[in-house]
């Protein structure tokens, strides 16, 4: 098929925008069980990194199901696609100049391979909220573990759909065992150590 679609390169480029904003861009990628503290933590982090000054966004998962991936489903061709999108909307965020903080799910590695591959090398930061099952399951915060064990809802992660733990994260967070303002101390030492932020 022919492809007419030309990409036009922008005046204003990306180093621009971030140094407009005396910042430079990142995506920090939460990914876990439902109920592992992904959308605390990167709220809590947000929360830290607006009062600091910088300019930030958040993705979140249930919220860009009603939106922009409210056609998906939670079939491994669906969550595919939604990770593809979240990956490129994320990407644009960073474009922009913005420190951007993903939270999904996520349960596949090679779908977090191909977000990690659209950033440039430091610039992708992935976060497993490595907190165990039996953890997110007492919660159950939203109460889909218990609608899972009923067989209410299908291909729910960790019960009938598998969860692939990253080989190599950036950071690891158990929420289990550390407190909100522990991982967001965490993740702040880490953006500094790495010269991602300055204060
Ligand atoms: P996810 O986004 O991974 O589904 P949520 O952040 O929505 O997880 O839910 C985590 C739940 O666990 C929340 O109800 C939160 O209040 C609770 N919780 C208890 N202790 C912690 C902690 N140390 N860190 C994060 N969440 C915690």
């Amino acid at each position: 098929m022919e492809n007419n679609i030309v990409w036009h390169d922008h005046k204003v480029v990306r180093s621009e925008r971030a140094e407009n904003k005396s910042q430079k861009p990142c995506l920090l990628w939460f990914t876990g069980l439902s109920g592992s503290g992904k959308s605390t933590i990167a709220n809590a982090l947000d929360v830290a990194l607006h009062n600091r000054g910088y300019h930030t966004f958040l993705l979140d998962g249930d919220n860009v199901r009603h939106g922009l991936c409210k056609d998906l489903g939670f079939s491994d061709e669906d969550r595919v696609e939604n990770i593809r999108r979240v990956g490129e909307v994320s990407k644009l965020f960073t474009d922009a100049g913005l420190i951007v903080m993903s939270a999904f799910i996520s349960p596949f590695n090679s779908d977090r391979r191909m977000v990690r591959k659209l950033f440039p090398a430091g610039e992708f930061i992935e976060v497993y909220m490595d907190t165990p099952l039996a953890t997110c399951e007492e919660r159950d915060s939203k109460g889909l573990y218990q609608k899972a064990r009923a067989g209410e809802i299908t291909d729910f992660t960790g019960i009938d759909s598998p969860y692939e733990a990253p080989a190599k994260p950036e950071i690891s967070l158990d929420t289990s065992c550390s407190s909100v303002e522990d991982c967001v101390e965490s993740l702040i030492n880490y953006l500094l150590e790495r010269k991602l932020i300055a204060s």
